[in-house]
């Protein structure tokens, strides 16, 4: 009679007291060694595991580090993608991140030895890199921004917005919701169509707080249209007294060649806005933040509410978001400037490779978009590489997962959105699908 498995499982406290195991959880913590135990045991009972190899099956189950967030390969051609994340932060981005981590000199002077402002050196970052703009303030994204904005002009008062401009960024989250539920109301103008600079007018009174422009990022409206730009508005309100904020939405710095549709703190400050918001995450490539950028007084005001407390940003984004702006091009950038020669050579290198290991891959032209971060329309030549349409679920569950996508029943590889760096990375994950 052959013996009960359960009898010759080895005891969760002699695996724990191993001394890699015991290193592993001084690492990762003992809680998750211990559920990689577990899971270990019930292999041994189910017979998958032999008891003399329960330590290295415990070492390979174990995860990489404490969190479970695992790093991805973006192969959708979408650059800004929300799902994944959105901008991958530049190495020197994550560098500073890692050096600001601990305890640091956030609200330091450590030459006096008495309390600093917050974030000095990443606001000096924003405000060198938008000279339009007299002040900065960084809350925890562009939807706090806009709440901060709404809850310090609108309270109580109203913000005047064009109907057009009524934007849903995605899953839900609706901007005139968001406005109204700080307590603002809203004075929508015009239609969805048109808005004109007499409608703006019509709707100023002593009761307003704010006009609002907000950029909409991920749709565009043609045909029979009239909307009212940053300059004209900035005349409509001249002298009046009423701030005019606009949500650029994507976090352009400065106009961008290959996105002339799309607007930019600077020309957007320089064409009579009073205050800027945007998105950190987004096209200029950083960390997640809300960029608020614009006259000193107004910035002020916002410092100075109640509400900044609960919305401003963790030393780690502050340090993310100085190296982003001062230091080398970040991904999202180098992704956009990306030429479509480079990409289709790559695409060849992988396809070859791919096709000396026996699948069948070739590389293809293919187009790329930027993403949650704007220009809904504009497409950005690009190069795939074509595998069969079974990769495509496969790779998700891959080392690192790799997301692509399907189309006309061939999963695409996208070359835009993934660093030139991670090829070597992304040929070996389909080169281990194709051998399960
Ligand atoms: C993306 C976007 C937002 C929301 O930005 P978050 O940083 O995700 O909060 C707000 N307004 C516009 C115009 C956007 O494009």
């Amino acid at each position: 009679m052959s013996e009960d498995p359960r009898r010759l499982v080895p005891r969760t406290d002699t695996l724990l007291a191993d001394p890699q195991l015991a290193d592993a959880g001084a690492r990762l913590g003992r809680g998750v060694v211990k559920s990689a135990v577990q899971r270990v045991q019930q292999r041994i009972r189910d017979g998958e595991v032999a008891p003399p190899d329960a330590v290295d099956a415990v070492l390979a189950a174990l995860p990489a580090t404490a969190g479970s967030l695992q790093p991805v390969l973006n192969a959708t051609g979408v650059v800004v993608h929300t799902n994944l994340g959105r901008a991958p932060l530049s190495p020197a981005a994550v560098e500073a991140i890692t050096a600001a981590a601990g305890t640091t000199d956030v609200e330091l002077d450590l030459g006096t030895g008495r309390r600093g402002p917050r974030g000095e050196a990443a606001l000096a970052a924003l405000l060198e890199a938008v000279p339009a703009a007299e002040a900065a303030l960084v809350v925890n994204n562009c939807a706090a921004a806009l709440a901060l904005v709404a809850t310090a002009f609108g309270q109580g008062r109203e913000l005047v917005l064009a109907r057009g401009e009524l934007v849903e960024i995605g899953d839900g989250f609706r901007i005139p919701d968001l406005l109204e539920s700080t307590g603002a109301r809203l004075h929508e103008v015009g239609t969805t169509n048109r808005v004109t600079p007499a409608d703006y007018r019509g709707a100023l009174g002593p009761q307003t707080g704010a006009v609002l422009k907000v950029h909409p990022s991920n749709f565009v409206v043609r045909g029979f249209t009239r909307a009212v730009e940053v300059r004209e508005l900035a005349a409509v309100l001249a002298g009046t007294g009423v701030p005019l904020v606009a949500d650029v939405g994507s976090g352009l710095l400065r106009r961008h060649p290959a996105l002339p549709d799309e607007p930019d703190l600077q020309s957007t400050l320089a064409a009579g806005a009073d205050l800027v918001l945007a998105s950190g995450d987004k096209l200029l490539g950083g960390p997640q933040a809300g960029l608020v950028l614009g006259r000193a007084d107004l910035v002020q005001r916002l410092r100075r509410h109640p509400l900044y407390r609960a919305l401003r940003v963790d030393k780690t984004i502050l340090a993310a978001l100085e190296a982003t702006l001062r230091g080398p091009v970040p991904p999202v950038q180098e992704m956009l400037a990306a030429d479509v020669v480079t990409l289709r050579e790559r695409a060849r290198a992988l396809a070859d490779r791919l096709t000396a290991g026996g699948l069948d891959a070739q590389a293809v032209d293919a187009s790329a978009r930027v993403g949650g971060g704007g220009a809904p329309e504009h497409l950005l030549p690009s190069a795939a590489v074509s595998l069969p349409a079974s990769f495509a679920g496969a790779l998700r569950r891959a080392t690192p997962p790799v997301v692509g996508y399907v189309e006309d029943d061939r999963t695409l590889l996208n070359l835009r959105s993934v660093p030139s760096s991670a090829d070597e990375t992304l040929a070996a994950a389909v080169l281990g699908v194709a051998a399960e």
